[in-house]
């Protein structure tokens, strides 16, 4: 395809406002909010794809919010009370489906708009998934070992009767990872009979390998966001072997990335993290920097490199930007200083309408995060393939079918970008919407 599938100018869709929807779901607008910035977003794709009006309320709202409160013994012998969320915003493509998140910022707002992203991400990677999401109010780097992992089994226990193996899967998310899916699952086993054993370990994917894990998950949503951008910057004149790039964030998705891409003989030059930013022209070295997060925490103090202030992180000339910490990193401020040809979402909702705006402006091309980062979501639909088969894939196999879905997603938003002329976010959630109106005109709405 040629550059001007990447480079078509946005059509202007603010007059597409979906002031109605909101206004008959009685929703007062809140421009700061994340979940109804995301349903902006996404109600401008689906009058650009005509949906249905009563497929655009039905999408509007999640069908399940639970909200629970649980008692977690503390090392010090004293109960702490925690509260807790599991949000399923749709399922007409298949069970709900998203990760648990562990953070002191966890609102429940916030869940909702992640939870209708992974419906869209399900959909734009078509793997048979609705979106759901869910998190504790928590500061998980203050808990202990211990305390984490009675923490785990009374959240499983709390909303035990409203997940399922093939109702609602949760995976890892910000704050949590493999070990906790590990006493997650082995929680919600014990909860139920013992027969049931082998069939309820599909209950979470993003579990330990030696629990029926997949390989490759682990590094799934990097691996994915590499191969977006193998498919992507060739018609962006980005050469991915010679390029220079920047990570917010070094946790699971920006290690994943930085290492995968250096691998390819990318440059990493720049990274910021909750520690500060670093900087070195003639590039850091991912693998030497694994180690030092892995020891330290963070990224602040890194021998090999220097540190620099935020406003220099974000006005480092690179190729690519890859933001793969928080949702909302890049504001409209932080976005005008940003001197990067292209700024790939390795995170969940990292730009705000705002930066999204200027970004678009100065001609900063933005990969999408649903398209960015589902190579982790893809990954836990093999896992839980794999659990049902107990068939297992090597990581080959993993890798391949991975790129696959990968591939076909970003074409399927280029194609998407030229049909309804439209910026690339908006594109992949026509893509998405595409899919998941024919489905609702094929069933109809019950009865
Ligand atoms: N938390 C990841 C995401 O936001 C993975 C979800 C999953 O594997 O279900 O895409």
């Amino acid at each position: 395809m040629a550059n001007t599938v990447l480079r078509t100018k946005s059509a202007s869709t603010s007059h597409h406002l979906p002031a109605k929807v909101f206004e008959e779901l009685e929703i007062v607008r809140d421009p700061g909010n994340l979940f109804h910035q995301t349903i902006e977003q996404v109600l401008i794709a689906a009058d650009l794809v005509k949906l249905k009006h009563h497929q655009q309320i039905i999408l509007a709202q999640p069908k399940n919010e639970i909200m629970v409160h649980f008692p977690v013994l503390m090392d010090d012998g004293h109960h702490q009370l925690f509260k807790g969320y599991r949000v399923q915003h749709n399922n007409t493509l298949g069970p709900y489906k998203g990760g648990i998140r562990y953070h002191p910022d966890v609102h429940i707002d916030d869940i909702k708009a992640l939870a209708v992203l992974m419906t869209m991400k399900c959909s734009l990677v078509r793997v048979p998934f609705g979106g759901g999401k869910g998190g504790v109010r928590c500061d998980p780097r203050k808990l202990s070992t211990d305390e984490l992992r009675r923490l785990t089994r009374r959240f499983c226990s709390a909303i035990s009767n409203q997940i399922g193996p093939d109702y609602d899967i949760p995976a890892p998310d910000v704050g949590t990872n493999a070990q906790i899916m590990a006493w997650f699952a082995d929680t919600y086993q014990q909860m139920m009979p013992e027969h049931t054993r082998q069939g309820n370990n599909r209950i979470v994917t993003g579990k330990p390998v030696e629990l029926g894990g997949s390989v490759g998950r682990e590094k799934a949503t990097g691996q994915g966001l590499v191969d977006v951008l193998v498919e992507m910057l060739p018609e962006l004149d980005i050469d991915i072997s010679d390029m220079t790039f920047s990570l917010i964030g070094f946790g699971n998705v920006g290690g994943w990335t930085g290492r995968l891409l250096e691998d390819l003989g990318a440059k990493l030059v720049a990274v910021l993290d909750h520690s500060g930013a670093i900087h070195n022209d003639k590039g850091i070295s991912c693998h030497d920097l694994t180690e030092h997060v892995a020891q330290t925490g963070a990224v602040g103090g890194f021998s090999e490199a220097a540190a620099i202030s935020q406003s220099d992180f974000y006005s480092m000339s690179v190729d690519v930007l890859v933001p793969a910490a928080m949702e909302q990193m890049i504001t409209a401020e932080n976005a005008l200083l940003i001197n990067a040809k292209v700024v790939a979402e390795g995170a969940n909702a990292p730009t705000t309408p705002e930066g999204d705006s200027v970004l678009e402006e100065r001609g900063i091309e933005v990969l999408p995060a649903i398209l960015c980062n589902a190579g982790g979501v893809t990954v836990s639909y093999f896992e839980w393939m794999q659990n049902k088969s107990s068939l297992y894939w090597t990581a080959e196999e993993v890798d391949e079918r991975l790129n696959r879905h990968m591939i076909l997603a970003a074409r399927r938003v280029k194609l998407a970008r030229v049909k309804y002329e439209c910026d690339m976010r908006t594109a992949s959630y026509c893509a998405a919407l595409e899919q998941i109106g024919r489905a609702y005109d094929l069933t109809g709405v019950f009865p």
